[in-house]
């Protein structure tokens, strides 16, 4: 049997954490090994839940029967919830909780995920305001959203797109602050973010491009022109940063994410780190950087679940993806949103398109709109040596399957 770097299967498993890579981490031990001891340590008393519809599903319905995360897949856990976990001595292999007891590990793995940043100049103005990260921010946001209410949201990114699309859905006016000229800077090419912003204004979101807030007076927002929006609910949704305080004060490698190899290994001997606070090396852009996306939380967790549990020892390589759902468009990105040069396929007028980014020929990004079949099939040519040619690509007469069968 290979061991995953000094694991020896000699005592517990402890996972601090308990979103989707946490619990994909538990079950997929659990499925492979049914005697290894399985810890998880959270510092959130709710039961675990699908982050990706706090912004969609939940705040327009609350919650549904998919909800909550399947815990029935990953049995005999000891669950030490409610509890922080305050300190790491790693030559001692024990972690601290807020409550004073110490837990032994035999391998420990962190997955804290990040946390929302804030805008502090803005609270305390008796304005109601969130961020929205949590359960409990999305409930908050549930309470004060309704048709007529005016919704200011700070933060053109994912967060704030679906946040906007959601209040809309349920009748709200809804006025959006980006402080750069465009929306989805990180994670989408401009052809995209474009599109997506339009969308938004023919469904009657009104945009601040270029804008910072500079502070909050009791029913309204004062941008930094001096303009005055008029709020009843005030939603940041300006990033996040890693939550990764444990490791770095024990030691580790961290520089705003815990930094782990292919196998999820950090720094330290037995610790290892799954899921958004990880600094990981992107196979697309060829650097260490933080993957927000839930299919890299779950996926990277999968693979450390394996290994950990005796399984095959394989490196993570995976292309990152994320999906965001808006009114009716299935949007998908992959990838890096910068090549050399980019094809488009298909029509903004209806909907349905892809935007290919190619670096010397080879795929290095796509972006879809309601087109997945044509999407899964550039994802994989990303993780591919192949070399395409641009005009045969815009060509929405050729079939994209059978040109990529014979190249
Ligand atoms: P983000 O990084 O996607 O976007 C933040 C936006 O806020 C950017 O456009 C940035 O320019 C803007 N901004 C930053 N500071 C600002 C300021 N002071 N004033 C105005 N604008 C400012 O972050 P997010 O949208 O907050 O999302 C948070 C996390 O949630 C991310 O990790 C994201 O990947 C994740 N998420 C993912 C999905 C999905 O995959 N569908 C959906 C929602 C959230």
């Amino acid at each position: 049997m290979e061991i995953l770097g000094t694991y020896n299967m000699q005592g517990p498993i402890v996972i601090v954490g308990s979103g989707i890579s946490a619990i994909s981490l538990a079950t997929e031990i659990r499925a492979n090994n049914s005697a290894v001891e399985i810890v998880i340590i959270s510092d959130d008393r709710e039961a675990p839940y699908d982050r990706p519809q706090l912004s969609k599903e939940y705040l327009r319905d609350g919650e549904n029967s998919s909800f909550r995360l399947n815990l029935e897949r990953a049995p005999d856990v000891e669950w030490l919830r409610g509890q922080r976990a305050e300190s790491l001595n790693t030559d001692a292999k024990r972690i601290t909780l807020s409550n004073g007891r110490s837990v032994a590990y035999g391998a420990l793995v962190l997955a804290t995920g990040a946390e929302a940043k804030r805008l502090p100049n803005l609270v305390g103005s008796g304005v109601p305001i969130t961020t929205l990260r949590t359960l409990e921010d999305a409930s908050f946001i549930r309470e004060h959203l309704r048709p007529g209410k005016k919704l200011v949201i700070v933060g053109g990114g994912v967060i704030g797109l679906e946040v906007a699309a959601t209040a809309r859905a349920v009748g709200a006016d809804v006025t959006l602050v980006e402080a750069l000229p465009r929306v989805l800077n990180r994670c989408a090419p401009f052809k995209l973010a474009s599109f997506i912003a339009d969308y938004h204004a023919n469904r009657g979101v009104a945009f601040h491009f270029d804008r910072l807030s500079k502070n909050a007076a009791a029913s309204s927002l004062l941008l930094d022109n001096g303009r005055q929006l008029h709020a009843d609910l005030i939603v940041v949704g300006i990033g996040v940063v890693a939550n990764d305080a444990l490791a770095k004060n024990a030691g580790i490698a961290c520089d705003d994410g815990i930094f782990v190899d292919r196998y999820g290994r950090t720094t330290c001997p037995d610790v290892y780190a799954v899921g958004d606070v990880t600094r990981q090396l992107n196979p697309v852009s060829d650097r260490f950087e933080r993957i927000e996306t839930w299919s890299n939380a779950q996926n990277q967790a999968l693979t450390l679940g394996r290994a950990l549990a005796g399984g095959p020892v394989l490196p993570y390589s995976d292309i990152p993806w994320y999906w965001s759902d808006q009114y009716d468009l299935q949007i998908q990105v992959a990838g890096i949103p910068a090549g050399d040069e980019e094809v488009f396929r298909g029509r903004f007028a209806d909907a349905q398109f892809s935007i290919i980014q190619l670096r010397k020929g080879k795929i290095v990004g796509v972006a879809s709109v309601n087109r997945s079949r044509e999407f899964n099939i550039f994802k994989r040519l990303i993780a591919s040596d192949r070399l395409l040619d641009a005009s045969i690509l815009s060509d929405e007469s050729i079939n994209i399957r059978e040109y990529v069968k014979w190249i």
